[in-house]
């Protein structure tokens, strides 16, 4: 065991968590998930250990875990909260959500949301970033070259490694890029490694369908909307913008019976993929909070400063330390910057 994760069981200790109470109830973590790993079908993700770990931590310390339900009403209309309140959201709707991660909520009886892309389960799509994905993980070559203008990346070896520093280095230059052609990008870039893409997603991209979401439902998880095709809302124009906010709620309603009225913002940087407008479309249509990807806790208590338009959460680590010290004071000692 390092120095520093010996430091953080000490300061998370039961008696520095009683000692440090009321700093921690000045916030809430809510804490953020994405795909679960699935070794058969090759899917990277959240390793489940580490998940019923993290849930088993939570129950074992007394923190409290709610749902996004309960914290919204609590944001805006004062409802009381239990003290050591923690919250849990999965982003996008893919099968390994429900079939994977959602049983382990199921066993140690934590809420959770998912935060669906709408046009994934009505199987209409498949979103660019999973297509890239998809194209640089399973399908590039060793030793192949793909170019965007005059940016060029090569793949050295197929080391999972090196396909992941790729997949990054090369999605972050397409989100960087102005307009609304991440799919026309994607669509070259198959084109270059000479590699059809399928309408539809393969086995690892599939959707949580509409059914498993019913019955996810009536066991009491809840599902919010993410929009439709997953495009960075912000580089879309404003009927564009509008159509995928309203069209994601508008399938919900359809398909569900109380779907919540929270949306999330599809890779979710505050004034990056989302600002002002969408936070506007979103009020305008009645969704009554909506989910940024930012990193930082929801501010309680009388002195609250929550943009309930651009909420942060905290991306589910996958060291149980990481975990301990959002759970716990610490990281609300260190985001207030009183020291290290
Ligand atoms: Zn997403």
């Amino acid at each position: 065991m390092t120095v520093k994760s010996t430091l953080i069981q000490a300061l998370t200790s039961a008696p520095m968590n009683r000692l440090m109470g009321g700093l921690r109830n000045q916030c809430l973590p809510v804490f953020m998930l994405h795909r679960m790993q699935d070794k058969p079908l090759g899917v990277s993700g959240h390793n489940p250990d580490t998940l019923r770990a993290a849930l088993a931590y939570v129950r074992q310390q007394n923190y409290h875990p709610i749902s996004l339900r309960t914290l919204i009403e609590h944001l805006r209309e004062g409802t009381p909260l239990p003290t050591r309140a923690v919250a849990f959201t999965m982003d996008d709707g893919f099968y390994d959500q429900a079939e994977i991660a959602i049983p382990i909520f199921q066993e140690f009886q934590v809420p959770v949301t998912v935060f669906i892309a709408t046009g994934l389960p009505d199987n209409e799509w498949w979103s660019w970033d999973y297509k890239l994905e998809y194209l640089i993980m399973s399908r590039m070559k060793g030793g192949q070259k793909l170019h965007i203008g005059s940016q060029a990346w090569q793949l050295e070896n197929t080391n999972k490694n090196t396909r992941r520093a790729c997949l990054r280095s090369v999605r972050s230059f397409i989100k960087g890029q102005d307009g609304t052609g991440h799919d026309d990008y994607v669509d070259d870039i198959s084109q270059q490694l000479g590699c059809d893409l399928p309408p539809l997603p393969p086995p690892a991209y599939r959707a949580i369908s509409w059914s498993q979401a019913r019955a996810l439902e009536s066991q009491g998880v809840e599902f919010g909307p993410h929009s439709h095709r997953h495009n960075i809302l912000q580089a879309q124009s404003l009927t564009d913008a509008e159509r995928e906010i309203r069209h994601s709620w508008s399938r919900l309603k359809a398909e569900l019976k109380h779907p919540l009225p929270v949306f999330c913002y599809p890779t979710g940087r505050t004034g990056v993929d989302f600002g002002p407008r969408e936070m506007a479309i979103a009020q305008h249509i009645g969704l009554r909070a909506a989910f940024s990807a930012d990193a930082g806790y929801i501010d309680l208590g009388p002195d609250a400063k929550n943009n309930l338009f651009a909420l942060r959460r905290f991306a589910f680590p996958e060291k149980l330390n990481d975990f301990r010290q959002y759970c716990s004071w610490l990281e609300r000692f260190k985001e207030q910057r009183y020291v290290f």
